[in-house]
């Protein structure tokens, strides 16, 4: 088998990749560990999304694979240095989705300010509730970005379009990035710091043993009364219950969570009842935009790989070692 793909990939470049190649697609496959195990023995190259667990345990059963295509950009899924110790080229198209990520924080922000949901679901129940959906303007308001990356930077230039002032937390940018003058973006070295001078805080860091739960009960009770909290990177660095609690009891002024400690999520969390709360079920990159471009860049590569070539979107190396 040339490809194994384990979760539902459905696009023009899957069809023809599946064309060309002897496929195998069983959007169920990455619920069953036992089967995975069995099928990646068999297969050169396995697609993914963030559903499939790529460990280094899995990679010990898959003596013939040269390489995973990651359709998306958060790595957590896959243990990079395993693969990369046995010679496998793991590919993500890491800029394909960041515009999109970006553009839905934004949208975050303004529908908590000025309660969108909120005035939806009444006026469509029926009612004229306008001052009951009150907000507050966004512009003068400090936006606190934590992890200043790809996405971080992108949420800054397009906050400063809103007249908003926006502080940076990441401590792996330098205070003589320039990145911070591009975005006009100031860079708070103090995690405490920046959240308590935000408004609204939103996390862009990525889900490693240092940022797991890095949004804890301390972290939300140095926030601001009244204040926002986004999280469109993953569920995992929020502690949910804290923020649960820190919404119930008004100290935060609402919440937008793409992402979820567990997706989709097992049982209700409290959070669905909450009027001040946004969610939405991961669809940070789910434009169409953003996915033709990581489906085809994706594709574009296994198919490189497959006849020899070298990849373009890889995160190790762009040749198999092995
Ligand atoms: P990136 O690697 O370009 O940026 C991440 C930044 O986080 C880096 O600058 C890094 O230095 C910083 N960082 C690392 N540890 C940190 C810490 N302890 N505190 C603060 N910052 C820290 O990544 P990106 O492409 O901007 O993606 C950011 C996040 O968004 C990732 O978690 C990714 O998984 C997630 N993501 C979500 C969606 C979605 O659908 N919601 C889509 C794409 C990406």
């Amino acid at each position: 088998m040339d490809i194994l793909i384990t979760e539902l990939l459905e696009a023009p470049a899957i069809r023809r990749l599946g064309e060309k190649y002897e496929a195998v697609h069983d959007v169920t496959l990455w619920k069953d560990t036992g089967r995975l195990r069995q099928m990646i023995g068999q297969t050169r190259t396995i697609m993914i999304r963030n559903q499939t667990q790529i460990t280094a345990d899995l990679l010990g059963a898959a003596p013939n694979l040269i390489a995973i295509g990651r359709l998306g950009v958060g790595l957590d899924n896959i243990d990079v240095p395993a693969a990369s110790k046995i010679g496998v080229v793991v590919i993500a198209p890491l800029d394909a989705n960041a515009t999109s990520v970006a553009e839905l924080t934004i949208g975050f922000v303004v529908s908590l300010a000025r309660k969108i949901p909120r005035a939806d679901r009444s006026t469509k129940a029926g009612g004229w509730d306008r001052q009951g959906c009150t907000g507050i303007e966004v512009h003068g308001k400090t936006l606190s970005i934590f992890g200043f990356g790809r996405i971080g930077r992108l949420v800054a230039v397009r906050a400063r379009a809103f007249g908003m002032r926006v502080l940076a937390y990441d401590p792996f940018v330098k205070a003589d990035s320039p990145a911070l003058a591009e975005t006009g973006a100031l860079l708070c070295s103090q995690f405490e710091e920046a959240l308590a001078q935000a408004d609204f805080v939103t996390a862009h860091s990525p889900l490693t043993p240092e940022t797991r739960q890095m949004f804890n009960a301390r972290a939300f009770a140095l926030m601001k009364r009244g204040a926002f909290f986004i999280n469109t990177s993953r569920g995992g660095i929020v502690d949910e219950a804290s923020l649960l609690d820190a919404l119930q009891r008004s100290h935060l002024g609402g919440a937008a969570l793409d992402v979820r400690e567990t997706e989709p999520p097992r049982t209700q969390s409290g959070f669905e009842a909450m009027e001040n709360v946004i969610l939405t079920p991961h669809i940070g990159s789910f434009s169409t935009e953003a996915q033709t471009r990581t489906f085809e860049a994706v594709a574009a590569d296994i198919d490189r790989l497959l006849s020899g070539a070298p990849a373009i979107n890889f995160v190790n190396f762009s040749q198999p070692r092995r």
